[in-house]
């Protein structure tokens, strides 16, 4: 369960089995930090997830702090939180063991509150600045919405998962029609508008766990709806359609609607398959939905090879 803290505080853990030693450093960091205790590894496991870092102590009964910085590091929850040894154990292999556990830094008993103070602010610095580089390596520019990278990476995660659970997966990718007469009409900055109206409908339709809406490319928007089914894919279709062309563009002097044509395409994540050959088969129908007169998306399911067209009643520009 989440600790009841305020939030926008920086939150550091602190570990220790020895009351006093957890109390020393949280009056240390309680002016500038809120601060967690945990007196066990188990404990330690539990509230790391809802830290931004640790201070861990190393020699503990049970599961000492070596084994809960491996496993920290080891989950990809807790493994981007950075981890600093606090410890009486001060010889040079007690600290090289600390950093091969994935440590970020090393601080010796006795302690000197001024010099911990500073490394904490340090390291909750550096993880500021790498979260705000993954942040933006994710993050298309033009729309806010997840990239194409993000989408690759969400894919192979999700297509891991499900495949465990041999549970069904759809993906869809859409195409904004002739979106060419945007740009002509209204110039690249009308036509940036589009795709950012375009971007949020999407992002704000499809947001439950593990969903994603990410921009693959020029006017193109790849989904992933984890555990939705071939019935889904098409209810998927339907309610996408009917929100774009729901989206006022009026104001932007040019078209005043816009429409999508789509490729969905579900199936159970298994050696039968992979995440080329679907991303492949949704721009076949994708392909067909153009084909057939856009504002339409077409759904298989790639279990049966069965498909489904699904169109509603909107205006597709000629
Ligand atoms: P279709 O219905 O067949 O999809 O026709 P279309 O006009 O939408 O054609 P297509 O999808 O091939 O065209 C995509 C256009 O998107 C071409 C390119 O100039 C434009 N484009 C790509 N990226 C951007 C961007 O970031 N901003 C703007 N304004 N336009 C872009
Ligand atoms: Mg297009």
């Amino acid at each position: 369960m989440e600790p009841n803290v305020p939030p926008n505080r920086t939150r550091i853990l602190v570990v220790d089995d020895d009351p006093d030693g957890v109390e020393m450093l949280a009056l240390a960091l309680r002016g500038t930090h809120e601060v967690l205790a945990a007196s066990s590894g188990a404990e330690a496991l539990a509230l790391a997830p809802h830290s931004d870092l640790v201070l861990l102590d190393v020699g503990m009964p049970g599961m000492d702090g070596l084994e809960v910085c491996r496993r920290l590091r080891s989950d990809e929850a807790t493994r981007r939180i950075p981890v600093i040894f606090v410890s009486g154990l001060d010889r040079s292999e007690n600290q090289t063991q600390g950093f091969e556990a994935g440590a970020v830094d090393y601080v010796t008993k006795p302690i000197s509150i001024p010099v911990l103070r500073a490394r904490v602010k340090t390291h909750l610095e550096l993880k500021a600045a790498r979260d705000q580089l993954e942040r933006n390596a994710t993050v298309d520019t033009v729309t806010g919405i997840a990239n194409r990278r993000r989408f690759e990476e969400v894919l192979k995660e999700e297509w891991r998962r499900l495949g465990r659970s041999s549970t069904r997966l759809t993906i869809a990718i859409a195409d904004i029609d002739h979106f060419k007469v945007f740009n002509d009409l209204q110039g690249h900055a009308g036509g940036d508008a589009c795709l950012k109206a375009v971007a949020l409908a999407l992002s704000e339709s499809w947001r439950r766990p593990g969903e994603l809406v990410a921009r693959y490319g020029g006017d193109e928007f790849a989904v992933i709806l984890p555990e939705v089914d071939w019935i889904g894919a098409q209810g998927f279709v339907l309610r996408t359609l009917k929100t774009v062309a729901a989206i006022d563009l009026a104001g932007l002097g040019g078209p005043g609607s816009v429409s999508l044509s789509i490729g969905a395409v579900t199936l159970v994540p298994s050696f039968l398959h992979s995440t080329k050959g679907a991303l492949l088969a949704a721009d076949q129908g994708l392909y067909k939905a153009k084909e057939g007169g856009r504002g339409r998306g077409i759904a298989t399911d790639l279990e049966t090879a069965i498909s489904a067209e699904v169109l509603v009643e909107s205006k597709v520009l000629a």
